[in-house]
Parts: structure tokens; C-alpha cells; sequence
């Protein structure tokens, strides 16, 4: 049989089903491993993220492959593979200049483990096109942060160019401002500051041994106010990288940017919140704000950065990162929502 996490109409129950098989030449079937749970599933289990009613959540998630149907040519049984919960239907306006992400019926409206069953489940059944195979120097749990690493990918693309000699601030961190540093790091970043509130999430920053200042925001607010009375203009960031999903957060931070800075929006902030900005700065500053969604072509160049990172930087106790057994879900979506631990991963084997 197939256990599954099922969220139905706002509650979730583990189900008890025949293990699926493939139903179609290009399906795959997937005997999950590992499978993360992140700040997403949390929004839509609190109804405050769309996701269909019916539905086995889990979009970061890592196996092994069981089955596949007779088109499938780029995997085969027994092959560890990550799926890339994105697809897209190649035909529409946004998908036609290269911008899937967007795409009217794809994108984020047809994530795997949102709109269609995911990995929150000992099996899975995806089409071929989201199955994308793991090199061995990756383990089926590192593979598990592919999918948030795909998403990091195309905001550092939309970060770039930015000399390695930047100041840069990180606001938060959660388990993605903890990827973003360890990012940075592997790509020569050394002046990077991180700024969070919570002392539990300070210490696990510190522990990931790169050297980067860690500070509460209150530092760097006292350290912009003696800026501004001793007139440094010097001081400040030439990019800030919000992963707090904080608009007052990133109000702040927008201040701190330096002549040509640049603020990328990374986390999610509460729908229709606002933030004020002084258009003068903007202009006189040349301040860019750039916006990041999903993980549009980045997927293989994710795989290929786990693969590079996994060694040095991809610990689990490290990044804080606990694994609970899948029947366990309940008990770890309890630690996540009370911020006890910054990243779940679910053992579903
Ligand atoms: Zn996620
Ligand atoms: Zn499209």
C-alpha cells in the first residue's frame, strides 16, 4: 500500500491507497525518499496561499524511480532522482518570450504537491518532463534542497553582476537566508552581514562557519543612524537580499543601499502589504528593486550547485534541518509553525 500525508479541504489525514502505477507513456513513477516542507505548505495549510482542495503536499522531494512509462527515455528504474515541481504549457504569451514561470495555466499554478499530488507520500507518480536525474556525490536528502536551491539560482541570476567586493546584506535567517549565505560564500562573497532577530536563528547563521558578521537588525539601525551624524556615506550595502518576507524589514534595508544598490525581494511578504520608498533616493541612487519567482531554467544548474556545495556546506545539523519519519508529519509541522527548528524534511521511505 501507499501511505500519504492528504490535505482535504484544509485538514490533513494520512490515506492508505494501492500504489499508483504509471497510466501514461510519459509518466514516472517515483518511490519518494526524502521530502522537504517549507514556509509554503504552512501558508497553505493556513489558507493563505491557493492550492487544490484535494491534494498530497510536498513539492521538495527526492527518490528513487519504480516504474515508467514507454516514452520515457531520460531516466530509467532505479535511477535517484529530484523533481522539479514546475512545469509549464509552452504555448501561452509568457511561456512564448521565455517566461514560464508566468505561464497563465503552469508556473506556480500547476506546482506538483500544490495543484497536483506530491511527495508528501511513499510514492509518486509525475510526468517525465519534471524527473531529472541525481549525480552520486548527492545524497537523496541533499537532493531534497535542489528545488529551494532552483528558486535561490534565479535570484542570484537576477542579482548579478555584483563583484565579489560587495557588501551584502541578508535579512533573515530562516533556512533560505541560511542557503543564500552558504551561496554567497561558495562564490567568493566575503563581505556578507546577516540580520535577524531571533537569537536561536543568529547562532545557527554563526555556526555555518563562513566568517559572515551576524547581527540583530537593531545593530545595523544604530550603526546608519552614527553613519548619518559623523556624514560617512560610505556605510551602507551595495545589495540586500530580503529573505524575511518582512515589508518593514525591507523598507529598512532599502535605506541602507549604497550609490548603485541593489534590494532583491526574495521572501514572500502578507499580500497587499506596503512599504514606503523616497522615489528621490531611487533616482539620485540609481537604487534597483528586483522581484524573484520561482525557479524559471534554473533546475539543472541547481543540481549541478548541491552537487559542488553538498561537502562543505549542505550539513543538516548545520542548516538546522530535522528529518521526521512520515507518519510524523503532525509532530513536525507543530515544530516548524512554533519556529522551533528553520527546516523539516519528511523520511518517506
Ligand atoms: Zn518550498
Ligand atoms: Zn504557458
Amino acid at each position: 500500500m501507499n501511505t500519504a500525508v492528504q490535505l482535504w479541504d484544509g485538514q490533513l489525514s494520512i490515506i492508505s491507497t494501492p500504489i499508483p502505477h504509471v497510466s501514461a507513456p510519459n509518466e514516472v513513477l517515483v518511490k519518494v525518499a526524502f521530502s522537504g516542507i517549507c514556509g509554503t505548505d504552512l501558508h497553505i495549510l493556513a489558507g493563505e496561499f491557493p492550492s487544490a482542495k484535494c491534494v498530497i503536499l510536498g513539492h521538495e522531494f527526492a527518490g528513487v524511480v519504480s516504474e515508467i512509462g514507454s516514452d520515457v527515455k531520460a531516466v530509467s528504474v532505479g535511477d535517484r532522482v529530484v523533481i522539479n515541481p514546475n512545469t509549464n504549457c509552452g504555448r501561452c504569451s509568457f511561456c512564448q518570450k521565455g517566461q514560464p514561470h508566468f505561464c497563465k495555466t503552469g508556473g506556480i499554478r500547476s506546482t506538483v504537491g500544490i495543484w497536483r499530488n506530491g511527495g508528501w507520500s511513499q510514492y509518486c507518480r509525475v510526468s517525465a518532463e519534471t524527473v531529472h536525474a541525481v549525480p552520486p556525490q548527492i545524497t537523496l536528502r541533499q537532493a531534497a534542497l535542489v528545488e529551494p536551491y532552483s528558486c535561490i539560482a534565479h535570484g542570484f541570476d537576477l542579482l548579478m553582476p555584483l563583484a565579489t567586493s560587495s557588501n551584502v546584506l541578508i535579512c533573515g535567517s530562516g533556512i533560505i537566508g541560511l542557503l543564500w549565505a552558504c551561496l554567497l560564500h561558495f562564490h567568493g562573497y566575503r563581505k556578507v552581514t546577516i540580520s535577524e532577530v531571533s537569537e536561536r536563528r543568529r547562532n545557527l547563521a554563526s555556526g555555518l562557519d563562513t566568517g559572515y558578521q551576524v547581527v540583530h537588525p537593531e545593530v545595523l539601525v544604530n550603526n546608519a543612524k552614527e553613519a548619518k551624524v559623523s556624514g560617512d556615506d560610505s556605510w551602507g550595502f551595495d545589495a540586500v537580499v530580503d529573505c524575511s518576507g518582512t515589508p518593514a524589514a525591507i523598507e529598512q534595508a532599502i535605506k541602507w543601499l549604497r550609490y548603485g544598490g541593489k534590494m532583491l525581494v526574495f521572501g514572500c511578504c502578507p499580500k497587499e502589504s506596503s512599504i514606503k520608498i523616497d522615489p528621490l533616493e531611487v533616482c539620485v541612487k540609481e537604487l534597483k528593486i528586483i522581484g524573484s519567482l520561482i525557479n524559471p531554467f534554473t533546475f539543472p544548474k541547481a543540481i549541478q550547485l548541491v552537487k559542488d556545495m553538498a561537502e562543505k556546506y549542505l550539513n543538516y545539523d548545520k542548516l538546522g534541518i530535522a528529518v521526521f519519519d512520515l507518519p510524523n508529519y503532525q509532530s513536525a509541522l507543530d515544530a516548524l509553525s512554533r519556529a522551533e527548528i528553520p527546516k523539516l524534511c519528511l523520511r518517506c521511505e
